[in-house]
């Protein structure tokens, strides 16, 4: 029989890493200090291979590296867009292949990051959902792509990455296995700000539910694209299993936990869900959580010809949120000379309409 795969020290969360080195350590004689020194390297030197530990005497290096994994997604393919969105093709340990794209904006740099590989979801508007679902990630490949990011950025002098948004491929509140882990090491061991992260849904009830538990201000996007159930059906096949009522009152729950801000996703397809009469409804469900709302214009897919709203539509829907008092932007596409498509969609961003949401 294969020997069980070493436990990887990208994917404990900084407790069980610290535990993990000490019983290490300790078997081995080691003074307690030296987990600390690996955890440094880990989280502030982010080192790749113990090799580059090297405060670590020589036959301890070749020890860690026995005894655990540290296997980053390696750089497969690289894309730079004219605007300054990068986007990185990751491969990971078995072969698969997800992306991430970095989106650099006045004060922030953004990652884009992926939760899975492919998505079993199958909305209708996404190209990740047509191409099916292959595999979860691990919580150590989900904050891998932040490490290889930032190693990048920080290598180039660009600042570093400032804010993570799980808008890459996958459902990451179907992958909550690895999602939790995965926000735990980030926020407490990488030291990203909760409220610099955005985990974005479909409308995973459950999920939502168990993010509203946890003690930190995590932000929550939930793609919306259409306030009528009827209509959401057609683009989001999940709405039959979670109806919006039901997702609504999942978001209540968010919201009354307190300091968590919500934001709806509405990217607009021509013709399919930018009727001006789904402004007012939609309106009315955003004021209900108090959500901010991103509109986004479509990104033609491969799949099928729909086409994006066009820009006075989407500015008018803009305004008509305004007028019923719900803050909106609408985001510009990124990236397109290099196809920086987050998985399914190119990377986008948010532009001045209203007031643009910091953090
Ligand atoms: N599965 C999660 C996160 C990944 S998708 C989710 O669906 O929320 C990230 C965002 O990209 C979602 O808001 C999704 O609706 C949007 N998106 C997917 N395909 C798109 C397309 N072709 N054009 C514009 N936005 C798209
Ligand atoms: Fe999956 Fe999100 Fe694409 Fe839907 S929009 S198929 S949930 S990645």
């Amino acid at each position: 029989m294969a020997d069980p795969p070493l436990p990887d020290l990208l994917s404990l969360e900084p407790d069980e890493l610290h535990q993990a080195l000490l019983r290490h350590f300790e078997g081995r004689g080691q003074p307690g200090y030296r987990a600390g020194q690996v955890q440094r390297w880990i989280y502030e030197g982010l080192a790749r291979t113990p090799e580059e530990m090297t405060d670590l005497p020589a036959p301890e290096r070749a020890a860690l590296g026995e005894a655990f994994r540290l296997d980053e997604p390696a750089e497969e393919r690289l894309s730079e867009s004219r605007d300054g969105t990068v986007k990185h093709l990751w491969r990971l340990s078995d072969g698969h292949l997800v992306e991430s794209v970095l989106i650099p904006t006045e004060r922030r740099l953004t990652l884009c990051i992926s939760s899975q590989a492919g998505c079993a979801m199958g909305c209708t508007f996404c190209a990740t959902g047509w191409g099916g679902f292959d595999r979860q990630l691990t919580p150590g490949e989900i904050v891998g792509q932040y490490r290889a990011s930032r190693r990048w950025v920080e290598g180039r002098d660009l600042g570093t990455v400032t804010n993570l948004v799980f808008m890459g491929m996958g459902e990451p509140l179907a992958n909550r296995g690895a999602l939790h882990p995965a926000l735990t090491i980030l926020n407490q061991g990488y030291r990203v700000g909760a409220r610099r992260i955005t985990v974005s849904t479909v409308g995973v009830v459950p999920g939502i539910l168990e993010l509203a538990e946890r003690p930190e201000q995590f932000r929550l996007a939930l793609s919306l694209h259409a306030p009528d159930p009827e209509l959401r059906r057609g683009l989001i096949p999940l709405e039959k299993r979670y109806p919006l009522p039901q997702v609504m009152s999942a978001l209540r729950r968010f919201d009354e936990a307190g300091g968590k801000r919500i934001t709806f996703e509405y990217t607009l397809i021509r013709g399919v869900n930018d009727a001006m009469e789904l402004v007012p409804p939609l309106a009315d469900l955003a004021r209900e959580v108090g959500a901010f709302v991103n509109l986004i214009p479509f990104n033609p897919i491969p799949y099928q010809d729909w086409r994006p709203s066009p820009a006075e539509r989407i500015r008018a829907f803009a305004a008509g949120l305004e007028a019923r008092g719900v803050e909106a932007a609408v985001r510009e596409t990124r990236g397109r000379d290099i196809e920086a498509a987050c998985g399914q969609l190119r990377a986008q961003v948010l532009v001045q309409m209203g007031k643009g949401r910091s953090g």
